[in-house]
């Protein structure tokens, strides 16, 4: 199938992610999303900005196919998820990472095993799942704590490991839902510079975030949802 935004933007073909036109109301009348589109490359680390209630978590959720649009597309790679089902939507679902706002850990595992379970569904070998795990958990300064039942880390070590668990894969997408609403000005620093580093490696990363030290410096894009309506993405043309 050729893509509907292939079709009408001839650059499209370079996009990991294309959402165009995306339109979400929620029972009975709440327009959550307006004629959203917005396009992102390979590697490239976009924040999506906006006050509670703007839409920014309904987006990561439609362009995570955990809900689907009541109107427009979304293409990831040139496919559209919705069209996706059994093992080819398991295939697309293991190549993106989220990290949800509310974490979704596993209460009773260690933080090395809810890390480690994201590479064993993944089929990786058990010495690449230790480094890994071991890389990760000591950059997002959770060292001393790999061993500790997931309920008992706090708020922001929760959010540092629900960010090491999506990361872990090196997925092709990131999806991070206000990845910094409990951290620090420093544990944010840590975050960006993953973030960063996973983006140079090709990871195409959507955060939705509050969190101006987040967002505020750098050669990343910033686009801005307010009721719905995203500020205008000058890499999808006007349909
Ligand atoms: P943000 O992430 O920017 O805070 P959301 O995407 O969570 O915004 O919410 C956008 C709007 O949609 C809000 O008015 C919110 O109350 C509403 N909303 C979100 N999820 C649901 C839902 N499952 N059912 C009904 N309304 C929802």
């Amino acid at each position: 199938m050729t893509s509907v935004i292939a079709m009408l933007d001839p650059r499209a073909a370079r996009y990991r992610v294309e959402c165009l036109k995306l339109g979400k109301t929620y029972p009975p009348d709440v327009a959550a999303l307006r004629e959203v589109s917005l396009a992102a490359a390979a590697g490239e680390l976009v924040f999506i900005t906006g006050p509670s209630g703007a839409g920014k978590s309904t987006l990561l959720k439609l362009i995570g196919r955990r809900e689907l649009p009541d109107q427009g597309v979304v293409m990831l790679d040139g496919r559209d998820p919705a069209r996706c089902k059994g093992a080819e939507l398991q295939a697309l679902r293991r190549r993106i990472g989220v990290a949800y706002q509310d974490f979704k850990l596993l209460p009773r595992l260690s933080a090395a095993a809810n890390v480690a379970l994201a590479l064993e569904v993944a089929y990786r070998p058990g010495d690449f799942i230790r480094r890994r795990v071991g890389e990760l958990l000591t950059r997002l300064e959770l060292t001393g704590k790999e061993q500790r039942p997931a309920a008992d880390l706090s708020l922001g070590e929760q959010q540092r490991l629900a960010i090491a668990r999506a990361a872990a894969n090196h997925p092709d997408l990131l999806l991070a839902d206000e990845p910094t609403g409990n951290l620090d000005a420093a544990a944010g620093r840590l975050v960006l510079e993953l973030f960063r580093e996973l983006a140079a490696g090709g990871t195409t990363i959507i955060a939705a975030t509050h969190d101006e030290k987040l967002y505020g410096g750098g050669e990343h894009r910033i686009l801005h949802l307010d009721a719905g309506i995203l500020t205008e993405d000058p890499h999808v043309r006007a349909a």
